[in-house]
């Protein structure tokens, strides 16, 4: 939009919680795997008249995920209809009319929620009353979980088409049906992995940047911003570790929203009320991760793999209210190396694997003290999955709620910010315009439409068409 635009990113690397760790010839995303809506990046990098493909090379992933309970079944979650419905007829011969159902339910709410109100920032409740009786027609009031389980009788169909909340760091029990849409995106669009990693396509983003005469600042922690308004509009004097302080017409911040207010905006007036009010919000859940490299190959992988513990909803109530650390897990398996042998050195596999466990503020858990423990649990539960596999362990680290904390201030250690609850969605989500703090703007997980890859892009697109409508300059699209 012809902004000059300096980015200050506290850690060495880009990328935030998609930050890339090597060891050993072993190439480790710390967080997004999981590449959804596409068509959200190209946008991004058709809007300066380049092509997403010229940066980086998404890869198709099939299965989308892998799912598979202890009781022994399995399920390949694939895009395409026909092998869709076969795997569902093999569980369950009886959902197969079910599932079509709520497949057309969730493509309808795609077209709602994702299409129409997926990037429109809600900056006023008219905005919301207007969104409110398709809300309504919708159900929106259910929980995925409920939604899912009056299309499908079947408990392990149950399971599978409700653990997507899980991913944007909302609970299958309590978040509204609206999620059900992430169903219709992955089935439309498929899922992809970037050739290199994510980490790739965080390099090609910063290229975008670059080229477009972004400047970028590493190891750059912004302590404090002051908000000047003598005369003139107001500015935004941003004081960075290690750099002079810089004033600025507006700001957009993607910290952690609760650390923005808090901590960055500090006395400034409107912020405390902001602090107060996310403090009375429920935050998403924490995440415990353990990355590993293997000096052998485990050929009959898929990518992405879910194993479900033999509980489902008494985990996910231990998870998400309970004030202790769940004895048992369901764990997101990743292994890339499927997809793009280069992720690990040869003969090898870069693994992660992901367990959704409580935010300290629900449970203060000595993280320091358990992890070692917690994660040689899942590593023997993973035995079954990957035979021999603790003696191939050649690099191994890990990633607690305690870290989201101290690397990412990240309230309660939350892994995706505030809960997308219905209560928390859209109007009633931190705005993408401060209403209080003028020239200060909200982008990422903790603001509309909320966590994930798509979501934090589509954030900065809602944002971005408030600031061209503010400073009335064209947005471009
Ligand atoms: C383990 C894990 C797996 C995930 N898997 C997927 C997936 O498969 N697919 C998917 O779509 N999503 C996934 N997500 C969610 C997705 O990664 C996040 O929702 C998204 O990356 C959040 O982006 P953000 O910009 O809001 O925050 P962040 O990525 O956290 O970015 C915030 C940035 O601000 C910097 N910062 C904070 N405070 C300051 C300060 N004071 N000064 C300077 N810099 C500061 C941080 O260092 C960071 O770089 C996953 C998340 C995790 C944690």
């Amino acid at each position: 939009m012809g902004f000059e635009t300096v980015c200050y990113e506290a850690h060495d690397k880009p990328g935030g919680r998609a930050y890339v760790y090597e060891d050993e010839g072993f190439i480790f995303d710390a967080g997004p795997t999981v590449i959804t809506a596409p068509h959200c990046l190209e946008e991004l990098f058709e809007l300066s008249g380049r092509r997403l493909a010229d940066y980086v090379r998404l890869l198709p992933v099939s299965p989308l995920y892998r799912l598979r309970w202890s009781d022994g079944v399995s399920f390949d979650y694939v895009a395409d209809e026909a092998g869709l419905l076969e795997q569902v007829r093999r569980v369950s011969p009886g959902d197969v009319d079910g599932y079509r159902r709520f497949a057309d339910y969730t493509r309808r709410v795609f077209a709602k929620g994702y299409e129409e109100l997926g990037a429109v920032p809600f900056l006023s409740f008219t905005d919301m009353l207007r969104a409110a009786p398709a809300l309504a027609r919708l159900r929106a009031d259910r929980s995925v979980y409920a939604l899912v389980s009056r299309f499908v009788k079947d408990e392990h169909l149950r399971q599978a088409f409700s653990f997507h909340p899980l991913l944007v760091g909302g609970n299958p029990l309590d978040t509204s049906c609206i999620y059900t849409l992430i169903h219709w995106i992955e089935r439309k669009w498929g899922v992809f992995f970037p050739e290199g990693g994510t980490g790739a396509l965080v390099r090609g983003l910063v290229r975008l940047f670059e080229d477009l005469g972004g400047t970028l600042h590493l190891e750059s922690p912004v302590e404090r911003i002051r908000l000047e308004t003598g005369g003139g509009p107001p500015q935004h004097v941003v004081q960075a570790a290690g750099l002079p302080p810089a004033a600025f017409d507006l700001v957009v911040s993607n910290a952690d929203v609760h650390h923005t207010y808090a901590t960055l905006y500090r006395g400034v007036a409107g912020a405390q009320r902001r602090q107060r009010r996310l403090e009375r919000m429920a935050w998403s859940m924490s995440l415990f991760v353990l990355y590993f490299g293997t000096r052998r190959r485990y050929p009959e992988l898929a990518h992405h793999t879910i194993l479900f513990g033999p509980r489902f909803k008494g985990l996910l109530r231990d998870i998400f209210h309970g004030d202790h650390l769940p004895a048992d897990f369901s764990l997101y398996l990743h292994a890339p190396t499927v997809t793009d042998p280069g992720m690990a050195p040869a003969g090898g596999e870069s693994f992660y694997v992901l367990s959704p466990v409580p935010h300290l503020g629900n449970a203060a858990i000595d993280w320091e003290a358990v992890a070692g423990a917690y994660g040689d649990a899942i590593l023997e539960s993973l035995e079954s999955q990957l035979p021999g596999l603790r003696e191939s362990i050649v690099v191994r680290r890990h990633f607690t709620p305690a870290d989201f904390a101290a690397k990412f201030d990240a309230y309660h250690g939350s892994a995706f910010s505030v809960a997308p609850r219905l209560t928390q969605t859209a109007f009633f989500r931190p705005h993408n315009r401060d209403p209080d703090i003028p020239g200060l703007y909200l982008a990422g997980a903790g603001t509309h439409p909320g966590a994930g890859v798509p979501g934090v892009v589509n954030s900065a697109k809602a944002t971005c068409d408030t600031i061209a409508a503010d400073f009335r300059v064209g947005a471009g699209w």
